[in-house]
């Protein structure tokens, strides 16, 4: 059994984030120990001037979370659902199911992308050897899954929500990206393409935001955690891909990553230390992505 250890230390100082927006956090509870539950991390960004946030769980859907932890939190909070294994997969079922109750943003399979697998990251199946270890992928990898894709794509352009690519690879997402824009998805998010998994090339990065006005994610967690990565090559991503395409996100929540607002103010900070806007850089952390998650 895995348990979930709380600790609730608030931030220390004041924060300079006013009207910032994070599209991505994890808090408890999650299978993985988290820094804080999802009241106790929304009270840290409302105390830090965050004008709002999105709560992500890889083995939870989010949408009823963020109504519970939004409710009078002075900021606004959503959630949405993960195409991992215990939502089934690629499942338009479950999709249905999660933008009824309000989730903005759906997530390709992250955890259970086989990019994870193969990458030897983290996975349920890993600690509980009774959950089974299927991996989910789309075309061209597996052109099995094309109707479901194409369904679930649809549902996402009706509800005008937000698809994020989750983990799966390069060539997943450049088939992916196109189809989504002509099925009317408006809301595109390239989940941290130059993390471990996809681990997508600048190049390629760049070509997709321009090509399908898709956005692209760098997070605090690369800066923090990623082997290899550091400011400098975080600033060069942002620098290829160009400001108005990036989204600075936190992926924070791990006990041993600074608060989630903290993680996001010092990802600004770090990069900006390499040369780059800060004006623009606050811009990629507030103004992209709120009008990126809300409606
Ligand atoms: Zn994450």
């Amino acid at each position: 059994m895995l348990h979930v250890q709380l600790v609730l230390s608030p931030p220390a100082g004041r924060l300079h984030a006013d009207g910032m927006f994070d599209v991505h956090v994890h808090a408890a509870p999650d299978i993985w120990e988290r820094a804080a539950d999802d009241r106790e991390i929304v009270r840290w960004y409302r105390e830090a001037g965050f004008t709002g946030c999105v709560l992500k769980g890889h083995y939870d859907a989010t949408a009823g979370r963020a109504v519970a932890a939004g409710r009078d939190a002075g900021l606004q909070v959503f959630g949405g659902q993960v195409l991992n294994q215990h939502a089934g997969g690629i499942n338009p079922s479950a999709v249905a199911a999660a933008l009824a109750m309000g989730a903005r943003m759906i997530w390709m399979p992250t955890a259970d992308a086989h990019t994870q697998q193969a990458a030897g990251l983290p996975r349920l199946c890993c600690v509980d050897g009774g959950v089974s270890d299927t991996t989910y992928a789309i075309p061209p990898v597996d052109p099995g899954t094309e109707e479901a894709v194409r369904r679930i794509v649809a549902m996402i352009a009706e509800a005008d929500a937000v698809l994020a690519t989750g983990h799966l690879s390069t060539a997943e997402v450049a088939w992916l990206l196109p189809v989504a824009r002509s099925a009317g998805v408006h809301r595109l998010l390239m989940t941290h393409p130059s993390y471990t998994v996809p681990d997508m090339s600048e190049d390629d990065a760049a070509e997709l935001a321009s090509v399908h006005g898709a956005l692209a994610e760098v997070t605090a967690y690369q800066l923090l955690h990623q082997p290899g990565c550091d400011a400098a090559r975080l600033a060069a991503f942002v620098r290829r891909v160009g400001y108005r395409n990036v989204v600075l996100s936190s992926d924070a929540g791990q006990p041993d990553s600074p608060p989630p607002p903290q993680a996001l103010t010092q990802l600004v900070d770090a990069l900006a230390g390499e040369g780059l806007d800060r004006q623009a850089l606050l811009a990629c952390a507030s103004e992209i992505p709120e009008r990126l998650v809300v409606p």
